[in-house]
């Protein structure tokens, strides 16, 4: 199948074209017809997938040969595409690639989103554009200093729905959609339909096409997965080491934690190995700077936590590492998803120590295979060593209400921070030991949900999924990997949500 054959315009293929796609992934076979159709979507797709070309383009096509709605006010052109995402890097990304889509027409398009100066923004505003990319929360400061009209809005993208619903956007959406003509194409992406998508999908969409493509909870193959098994106290000597001794370059390592990021990049810096670490508590500027910086390939290592490389988009990245287990087993598809994409070929390390024993039990139950384990001469695992889990892993202090755009400070049942991810955790520690685990179908806000209720004091002892009272589990889990888990029902409804955050 072509571009053309979709109904796309010349300028369009082109355009693809040049940035070397040579057919539509399957969700642009899909979603671009549909979206070409003029009728609302709900589309199941990760990032990834490709998906955000299979709304540009369309989106495009429709800009370029249709008049806009609302006549010009005062010269400048009506807004005719809001494009809303949960994160700021998401956001830039999604930009970027209008930007590119769109080489070949006269279609202007910005982005805005908070932790930046505002005025750069009222600016470009002022002086008009067809499509405007926006984080909600900036969105709304904008709206509040009426320095954007939304009134001439045909088009109405929500990108990671789910996300910007785990992320407490809720009510900013619905602010947003208040602003909005009412007569408007819907497009609705989420890579995980829990009960609150569906509500939402319901109140906004009318009668919309369904799509739906593959899952990516089984890994894709051109991702070469390893669990190196070390103590935890060796895992940054062994991890300085794989770096030189294979000559690692754009290694993107996960940690659990915040603090954990930017200690394990000050060490490998110490290493001599170039490393910056990359979270919520960052400026806007300084993700910016290690971003850009990691993508050109000057910085060896960017040091992430699963928040901040949520949606992350760079060419052929060929390492990651998950220098710890993530709490959420969907997680570690997500991070070895930066890896491998559109056909390359990438490498996951997992440095698993034995207190992590039950979370790769738990990724290989989702993934539903087992990982390859791989003593590394050296590193061989010490039977009298602690492995106990780190401080950082104890929850995050609570905070009075949730705050956009910053990691450390948003808590509460629907925020995906460390305490959102501990209590997770916890819940299922505790549902497995009564065997009442939470149903795989159900989504992680009613898991956490479920969890909010677990005394607090009870969660640091509890953190992780083994607990001081199931060592010989632990290590039977690291020499062996749990049986799989029956397949999940398809469709919709077997999409599991799960937490996150992201930048006003
Ligand atoms: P997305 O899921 O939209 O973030 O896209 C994931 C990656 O796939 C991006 O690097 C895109 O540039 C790339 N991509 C999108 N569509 C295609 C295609 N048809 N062929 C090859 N790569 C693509």
């Amino acid at each position: 199948m072509s571009f053309a054959s979709l109904g796309l315009s010349e300028a369009l293929v082109r355009a693809v074209t040049e940035r070397g796609y040579d057919s539509p992934t399957p969700i642009q076979a899909k979603a671009i017809p549909a979206v070409l159709s003029g009728g609302d979507l709900l589309a199941g797709a990760q990032t990834g997938t490709g998906k955000t070309a299979g709304f540009v383009l369309p989106i495009l096509q429709r800009l370029s040969t249709t008049p806009p709605r609302k006549p010009a006010a005062g010269g400048a052109r009506p807004i005719r595409v809001l494009i809303l995402t949960p994160t700021r890097e998401l956001a830039a990304q999604v930009e970027e690639s209008v930007v590119a889509y769109s080489k070949h027409l006269k279609i202007s398009s910005t982005v805005v989103f908070g932790g930046v100066n505002i005025n750069p923004q009222i600016d470009r505003l002022r002086r008009g554009v067809d499509i405007l990319v926006a984080t909600p929360g900036r969105l709304l400061d904008h709206a509040g200093q009426r320095t954007v009209d939304l009134s001439g809005v045909e088009v109405l993208v929500l990108d990671e729905a789910d996300r910007m619903l785990d992320m407490g956007f809720i009510h900013d959406i619905r602010r947003v959609l208040k602003l909005l003509p009412p007569q408007r194409q819907n497009l609705l992406f989420s890579a995980t339909f829990s009960d609150e998508i569906k509500a939402l999908a319901d109140g906004l969409l009318n009668k919309p096409a369904l799509i739906e493509v593959a899952r990516r909870n089984a890994t894709a193959d051109t991702v070469r997965q390893r669990v190196l098994p070390v103590d935890k106290a060796r895992k940054r000597e062994l991890l300085s080491h794989l770096v030189r001794e294979h000559n690692w370059f754009q290694v993107l390592v996960f940690t659990r934690t915040k603090h954990g990021a930017n200690r394990l990049a000050e060490q490998l810096a110490k290493d001599g190995i170039p490393s910056l670490a990359i979270h919520g508590n960052k400026s806007q500027n300084a993700r910016t700077r290690a971003l850009s910086e990691f993508k050109s390939g000057s910085l060896q290592v960017l040091v992430a936590t699963d928040i901040a490389a949520r949606g992350l988009d760079i060419v052929e990245l060929p390492h990651v590492v998950n220098f710890d287990l993530p709490n959420v087993p969907e997680d570690y598809v997500h991070r070895i998803g930066r890896t491998g994409r559109a056909g390359a070929e990438g490498e996951a390390v997992s440095l698993v120590s034995p207190d992590e024993s039950g979370l790769l039990r738990d990724i290989e139950r989702l993934i539903r295979r087992e990982i390859p384990r791989e003593t590394i001469a050296g590193f061989e695992l010490d039977p009298n060593a602690r492995n106990e889990p780190d401080v950082d892993d104890r929850p995050a202090r609570p905070s009075r209400r949730p705050m956009r755009g910053d990691a450390s400070r948003s808590a509460g049942p629907r925020q995906g921070g460390p305490r959102a991810q501990g209590a997770y955790a916890t819940s299922r520690g505790q549902g497995a030991a009564q065997g009442a685990q939470p149903a795989r179908g159900a989504s992680v806000p009613q898991a956490q949900r479920a969890s909010a209720q677990a005394p607090r004091a009870s969660a640091p002892a509890q953190r992780g999924s083994v607990t001081p009272a199931q060592p010989a589990r632990a290590a039977t889990a690291m020499a062996a990997p749990a049986p799989a888990a029956p397949a999940r029902p398809a469709g919709v409804g077997g999409f599991r949500g799960r937490p996150s955050r992201s930048g006003r």
